[in-house]
């Protein structure tokens, strides 16, 4: 039989136990304002001055947040990032990519080029999971697919141009918002909206560089096949227009468009990076000093200041999870595929670092009372 999950104290309890690494929490403000202006938004056309407007919104502030370099453009493309790497099969990749693998992200893009009989096989550079492959220049390459931050393992890499002239094409879906970047080290920086941007599924925001957005006029002049859903050279028109190439999802973009914008009133992306960071250091120190606990990635550079995984010794971290859940605290299982003992804790800028003192003073409780 199986017994009740012990009660967590109300004064040990975060204010708000969401703590997935994707979907991530949304802020309840930015909930609210949507039901203030869902009358005038929600259900209208997305070719009409309401929903534009909005997309214009996002467009700009994102440009903002992220410093944009001139040449640059803001596109958006509905399907988030899984979709975005067809995109990129199709329309950036001229000949053969290569993959930084060092965890389940990154491999499936891997994967995506290398099922795509029009290419060549593409070139592997992995590491163990939990570690990060560095950087290496090869001239027989287009493509050089980097991942910011490798939400299964809680690995960031630095975003650097590696040596070479093929484009640097960066999923960023679970570090754009969190984690430094200086888009001029990228072609294409790429992300969903519902991690760091604390939004919804469903939609991908692409920074492309000026020789990103001439790879896909080249690619297109070939007269390759390209599905118009994955066409980025249909996404840039519209995003030219601030419009999408069909419907997206209104609640997705007017969600995102508010997160920007109070990032960047907060003090943008260099509040948020420090933020994180101090969020993440908590977490780290706290498994440092607990018996039962150790983080995973060795190398503290290594280590993610948006996701922190923590690997769990003598105490079942199946039944951790089955406690805090039933208390509220949701969704800081490790990543499945992973198959280890370990709790992995988003700490997007949408989580309050109070809220995460509170996470692990939670889970401190109910290890003592698993082992009792
Ligand atoms: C979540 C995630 C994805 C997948 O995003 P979808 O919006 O579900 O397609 C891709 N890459 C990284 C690094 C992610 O964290």
């Amino acid at each position: 039989m199986v017994s009740d999950p012990p009660v967590i104290p109300d004064e040990l309890l975060p204010a708000d136990g969401r703590f997935g690494c994707g979907p991530t929490k949304v802020r309840p403000a930015a909930v609210e304002r949507l039901a203030q202006e869902a009358g005038a938004l929600l259900g209208t056309s997305h070719r009409k001055p309401g929903v534009r407007s909005l997309v214009g919104r996002l467009q700009s502030g994102i440009a903002a947040l992220f410093d944009l370099p001139d040449g640059y453009e803001v596109v958006l493309a509905n399907g988030g990032a899984t979709a975005f790497w067809e995109s990129a099969v199709f329309c950036l990749v001229e000949r053969r990519s290569l993959h930084y693998v060092f965890g389940e992200f990154s491999r499936k893009f891997a994967a995506a080029a290398g099922a795509a009989p029009w290419l060549d096989d593409p070139v592997r550079v992995e590491a163990d999971v939990g570690s990060r492959p560095g950087l290496v220049g090869r001239d027989d390459v287009d493509v050089q697919a980097l991942t910011h931050n490798e939400t299964s393992t809680g690995v960031a890499m630095d975003v650097e141009r590696p040596p070479g002239d093929a484009l640097v094409v960066v999923d960023a879906t679970s570090a754009a918002g969190g984690l430094p970047v200086d888009v001029r080290d990228t072609d294409v920086y790429y992300f969903s909206l519902q991690k760091g941007l604390g939004s919804e599924g469903g939609l991908t925001v692409a920074l492309l560089s000026p020789a990103a957005l001439d790879r896909i006029e080249q690619i297109r002049a070939t007269g390759r096949y390209i599905p118009a859903f994955l066409d980025l050279h249909i996404a840039v028109t519209n995003g030219r227009k601030a419009q999408t190439y069909n419907t997206p999802s209104i609640s997705t973009l007017f969600l995102a468009a508010e997160q920007v914008d109070w990032l960047n009133e907060q003090g943008g992306l260099q509040w948020a990076v420090a933020a994180c960071a101090a969020k993440a250091e908590h977490v780290y120190r706290w498994a440092d000093q607990a018996p039962y606990a150790a983080p995973f990635v060795g190398d503290p550079d290594a280590r993610s200041s948006v996701v922190a995984t923590v690997d769990l010794a003598g105490v079942d971290a199946d039944e951790v999870q089955r406690v805090l859940r039933a208390n509220g605290i949701l969704d800081t299982d490790a990543y499945r595929k992973l198959g280890r003992n370990q709790i992995r804790v988003g700490v997007f800028p949408a989580v309050d670092h109070d809220d995460v003192v509170a996470y692990t003073r939670c889970v401190d409780w109910v290890v003592e009372r698993l082992a009792a």
